[in-house]
């Protein structure tokens, strides 16, 4: 398969070239050229099936040409040896957990599959001393890093804003060591971003040291987001439920949406879906107005999805052929301001006993105020809610337990170097590293 980037004006690339190089050279992102069309057959037996085997065949249908069977295989069922249930919340209302991974919140799946699959490509072609560059406002540096720890060849760099992520998710990637260095930087989560974008436009720097990202811009990262689609229509047949089918994705930079628009023209009958958002809602006013007007990010209860800049914008413009009618037909909007987050978290533990995170909250708002009748609604459950301890324990006036996978990290030491938002600054340190 080989892969296009979103502004035309660079050469197109095989799946190896695309993993490894991240962003396109003219700065587009890369997108499949052909998206395969599954039978209905394939969605009739789809109940009967495991979650690893659904996601091997979503996994073929992208990757098979360029990974050997028993590798993709293998690839895929090591990434996925954990579950997303589907949970009943309130009536007509479903919550797909996603975070039964390791860090406990949905990024773990493109993140292990990512690593997995740069290692046998780097470890195939002999290529040394890769660096790994990823932003993170919260939960993309944990999954990275801990899908990345120890993967021969490669060293991550974690960018993350100086006092801008709760401490829960601070410490699963500042305690690793190994090949995982986290970097503080004195800015916003768009600084760290645009550090990133920086480094890899850098044509000095990309002399001197090879370089890729691990955030959704990255096709191993995003792409392997669109087998859950799958899981969860599967386990709704297993309930007869079978059509009218709404998904409600909480969005930051709008990786996880794309995989599920994907999965979508790939056969998967999704009716439609709404992105969830907080106060940074510039995809809503979007859909709203048909103008795109990037913001600088204001900070959120849900801070996983504090972006300004959605970095896969580009990629739904592309999906659609920069049709505001047709996008607007198939996605609509919502923006979640803290205090409704607060309440939404607080009634639904009183009402149903199920404890969202703040971004589910969103998610799972945006659904009561949405769905039609004979409609079936699902929202992604994109983290566990203790990885937001103090938010929900304030919220709900109870505590929360926080998993054993969790306290592990928080027994480990910090490390991290603090350093400006400045690109010279960034780049003699990675230099010099
Ligand atoms: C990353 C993240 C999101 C947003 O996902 P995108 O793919 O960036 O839109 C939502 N919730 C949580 C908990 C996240 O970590």
């Amino acid at each position: 398969m080989m892969y296009y980037s979103t502004n035309k004006q660079a050469p197109v690339v095989n799946l190896q070239e695309a993993v490894i190089k991240g962003l396109a050279s003219d700065k587009g992102l890369y997108m499949p050229k052909k998206i395969s069309i599954f039978p209905d057959s394939f969605f009739e037996k789809i109940e009967e099936m495991t979650f690893q085997e659904i996601a091997y065949e979503v996994a073929s249908a992208f990757f098979g040409e360029d990974i050997e069977a028993p590798v993709l295989q293998n690839i895929v069922y090591d990434t996925l040896n954990f579950d997303t249930p589907l949970v009943p919340v309130s009536d007509s209302i479903y919550s797909l957990e996603l975070f039964h991974g390791p860090t406990l919140a949905f990024k773990d799946v493109g993140a292990r599959f990512m690593a997995r699959l740069l290692g046998y490509f780097t470890k195939k072609q002999g290529i040394r001393d890769v660096n790994v560059l990823v932003a993170t406002s919260g939960d993309t540096g944990s999954a990275v890093a801990n899908g990345f720890l120890g993967v021969e060849g490669i060293h991550v760099y974690v960018l993350y804003p100086k006092g801008k992520v709760s401490p829960i998710q601070e410490c699963q990637f500042t305690t690793l060591g190994r090949n995982i260095t986290s970097l503080e930087i004195d800015g916003t989560f768009d600084d760290c971003q645009a550090l990133v974008k920086s480094a890899f436009l850098d044509k000095d720097l990309n002399g001197k040291l090879k370089l890729t990202s691990a955030n959704s811009i990255n096709v191993a990262r995003f792409l392997p987001q669109s087998f859950y689609y799958f899981n969860a229509y599967s386990q709704l047949r297993r309930l007869g439920i079978t059509k009218d089918l709404v998904v409600c994705v909480p969005s930051g930079n709008f990786g996880n949406l794309t995989a599920g628009l994907i999965a979508r023209k790939m056969g998967l009958p999704v009716k439609r879906f709404i992105a969830a958002n907080n106060k940074n809602d510039v995809f809503l006013q979007y859909l709203l107005t048909g103008f795109y007007r990037p913001k600088p990010s204001v900070q959120t209860l849900a801070n996983a999805m504090d972006v300004g800049d959605p970095s896969n914008f580009v990629r739904i413009l592309d999906l659609y052929h920069h049709n505001h009618e047709t996008i607007t037909q198939v996605i609509s909007g919502f923006s979640c301001p803290d205090e409704s987050i607060r309440e939404t978290v607080r009634l639904c533990y009183e009402s149903t006993g199920y404890l969202l995170d703040p971004h589910g909250a969103c998610g799972y708002l945006a659904l009561l105020e949405n769905l039609l009748p004979g409609e079936t609604g699902i929202f992604l459950e994109t983290a566990h809610p203790a990885k937001f301890k103090d938010t929900i324990e304030a919220i709900i006036q109870k505590t929360v337990e926080i998993p054993e996978r969790l306290q592990v990290f928080m027994k480990g030491e910090k490390q991290s170097i603090e350093l400006g938002k400045d690109f010279e600054g960034f780049k003699s340190f990675l230099i010099q590293d």
